[in-house]
């Protein structure tokens, strides 16, 4: 094996390890999820922590380890300044990374993810946030093997116009089906919208407000139900907006 590789990467969690070191999960181009540590990086001398800070999309040199790889060199080649600049967006860009985190296979390559996450990252600079967030979730549950459909009923297949969250359910269910905490038409309109949309259209979406706390009860439970935990950074997200 080679001792040195090189990563084009995101990083999406940092945790201080030991004295002055810090490990990184990066979501890398050609990696996916992986873990490095930056030694020293904490100490006022580093040249990689001006680099090595969350959210950047860095050049990374890395050595191979037994359990642990290192960060040799960092280089953040896209900062995402806006996430600097306004402290909301910022919280939606940390919910991102973290449910990247919990979606993400460790060392399972997936450049279609990549490619969104760092789109999502650029779009807080102009998108409605909310709605970019709501597109999120669904992209990431149909790369992540789910694909939602608010077209039909999720149990029996038939087509539905308005239909109701079940926590029984992955998806929305008609009312023979299920029941539960009900849909309307327009969230369901708005859900098709987003999950064939791309990320620069998404504010042409127009919503009121009911609709758009409908859209993110469902996304939560499909998300929910994918992960089968709860996002903390998600509900603090939503209790926010509330
Ligand atoms: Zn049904």
């Amino acid at each position: 094996m080679e001792k040195y590789y090189t990563a084009d990467a995101i990083i999406i969690k940092g945790i201080n390890y030991g004295e002055g070191h810090r490990i990184f999960t990066f979501y890398g181009k050609d990696q996916g999820k992986f873990s490095a540590v930056a030694r020293g990086v904490k100490k006022s001398k580093s040249k990689l922590n001006g680099h090595l800070q969350l959210g950047n999309r860095c050049d990374l040199q890395l050595i191979h380890g037994k359990s642990l790889d290192t960060v040799s060199q960092a280089v953040a080649k896209e900062t995402y300044p806006h996430l600097r600049e306004t402290a909301s967006l910022y919280f939606y860009a940390s919910y991102f990374m973290e449910l990247l985190n919990d979606f993400a296979a460790e060392r399972v390559p997936d450049a279609a993810l990549f490619q969104l996450f760092d789109t999502v990252l650029k779009g807080l600079a102009d998108e409605d946030p909310a709605k970019l967030t709501r597109f999120f979730e669904l992209k990431l549950l149909a790369l992540s093997g789910y694909q939602p459909n608010f077209h039909c009923c999720a149990a029996c297949g038939q087509e539905i116009k308005a239909g109701f969250l079940n926590p029984r359910f992955s998806g929305i269910v008609c009312s023979k089906c299920g029941g539960g905490y009900e849909i309307t038409p327009k969230t369901l309109f708005a859900l098709n919208y987003l999950t064939s949309s791309e990320a620069r259209l998404v504010s042409r979406l127009k919503t009121d407000a009911v609709t758009d706390q409908l859209m993110g009860k469902v996304t939560k439970m499909l998300i929910e139900n994918s992960l089968e935990k709860k996002v903390k950074s998600l509900e603090i997200l939503n209790r926010d907006q509330v």
